[in-house]
């Protein structure tokens, strides 16, 4: 069976891959593009069945305990609802850049190497049969039996290797946030709100165990830059972005939002891509993971997701011991599919509620919230009770 593994990307589901498989005896290292750790990304929120899975990996954590998303309106200050996550035990809101470090820690008392400034430009086939090369683009290849593509939704992997017809789409939706230390009045919620109104949705959250820090992340239609240069032009400008925030949330119904919306002075501003659903995971001994594979539009849920398809490949891999790597991809992608098509159908129903949209229309919005959060229950339910290391694999 195979033992060596180069996994491309140190991001959530790079580390989380080289966590699980280390469990099992695979040798493994990371190649990852930046030349440090991200210290940027938002709050991600932790579902109890993520926090169950890190825990399994020995990864220790440092964030707020969340019992509930408390929902309300930025046009009438009501609370509109709530989802809770008490039944399966709490979530976790934390910093993105909290959880990296984290489970760097944990993958550094593995004695897992990363390999940090490592940009993949081009995968090698010849050896197909046998082992597969990476090229960076400092002109190093480096050989193993098989490689995980768990570099996001931008994947190198995916568009010079496995599937450079799945292109990322722009969801003409951009995400601006920032962390406001010294935030005033109470806050309105207990521990993570989504605030909704006609011009997008504001979530506010502590995001650390002391509830010292608030954080503000706004998502809000944004018309797509030409390209890659005019989203960097569009990102830097950071009084733009400041204004358009303050003009769509600072005369709301919460005076807690107004005022952390008044304190904000910087936020950082970024475009939201997803991929088309389906698409193809694997080419010979090389799979994606993560948001390489199967990036949809942000729902609470993508960083799970990509926790769970480590652990599942790890199981995978240790259970599927007289096939060839193909065959053991391949269970690993019947396995999963069902899973991330259910998943996805969500993200995009959910997806549109955020967008702008008439008073009318918000008003329907929320006198049918209720009957929306009942719907959606039981998806929200399966979805944070769902144990991956339980799931039956297919072949
Ligand atoms: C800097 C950053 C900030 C983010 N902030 C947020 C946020 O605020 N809220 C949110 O919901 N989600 C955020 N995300 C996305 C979120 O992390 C993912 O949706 C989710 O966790 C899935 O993780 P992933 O590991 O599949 O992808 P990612 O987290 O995107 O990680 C991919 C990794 O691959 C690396 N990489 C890319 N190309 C190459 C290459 N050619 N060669 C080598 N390495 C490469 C990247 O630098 C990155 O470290 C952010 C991602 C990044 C990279």
């Amino acid at each position: 069976m195979a033992k060596s593994c180069i996994i491309i990307g140190g991001g959530i589901a790079g580390i989380t891959a080289a966590l699980s498989l280390s469990q099992i005896g695979i040798s493994c290292t990371i190649y990852e593009l930046r030349a440090t750790p991200a210290t940027i990304g938002g709050a991600v929120n932790l579902t109890p069945n993520a926090l169950r899975l890190l825990e399994s990996l020995d990864v220790e954590l440092y964030g707020c305990r969340v019992d509930s998303i408390e929902i309300f309106s930025l046009h009438t200050g009501k609370k509109l609802g709530e989802l809770p996550f008490r039944k399966f035990g709490p979530a976790l809101r934390i910093l993105r850049e909290e959880l990296l470090r984290a489970l760097l820690r944990a993958l550094s008392r593995k004695g897992v190497v990363v390999s940090y400034g490592y940009k993949l430009v081009a995968m090698k086939d010849e050896s197909f049969e046998k082992e597969v090369t990476a090229v960076f683009e400092n002109g190093e290849e480096i050989k193993a039996d098989f490689v995980l593509g768990c570099d996001g939704v931008h994947s190198a992997v995916r568009s010079k290797y496995v599937d450079p017809e799945r292109l990322p789409i722009y969801t003409n939706v951009a995400v601006a946030y920032t962390v406001v230390e010294d935030y005033g009045t109470k806050p309105h919620f207990h521990h993570t709100s989504m605030n909704s109104g006609r011009f997008g949705s504001l979530l506010t959250s502590y995001v650390d165990p002391d509830r010292t820090k608030v954080y503000l992340g706004a998502v809000m239609e944004v018309r797509e830059q030409n390209d890659r240069q005019g989203w960097k032009v569009r990102g830097s400008d950071r009084q733009k972005t400041l204004d358009e925030i303050k003009r769509r949330y600072r005369n709301t119904a919460i005076l807690c939002v107004n005022q952390l919306v008044q304190r904000a002075d910087d936020f950082v501003f970024y475009p939201v891509y997803t991929l088309r659903a389906g698409g193809r995971w694997s080419r010979g001994r090389v799979l994606l993971l993560g948001d390489a594979a199967h990036c949809m539009p942000p729902q609470g849920e993508s960083t799970r997701l990509a926790i769970e398809d480590g652990i599942l490949f790890a199981r995978v891999f240790e259970t599927c011991v007289e096939v060839s790597v193909e065959e053991a991809l391949q269970v690993y992608e019947k396995t999963r599919r069902p899973r991330i098509d259910a998943a996805y159908k969500e993200a995009v129903s959910r997806w549109e509620s955020v967008k702008d949209k008439s008073w009318l229309m918000q008003k329907i919005i929320e006198w049918l919230m209720w009957v929306i959060l009942w719907y959606k229950m039981s998806h929200f339910e399966t979805s944070i009770s769902y144990d991956v290391r339980k799931e039956v694999l297919r072949s």
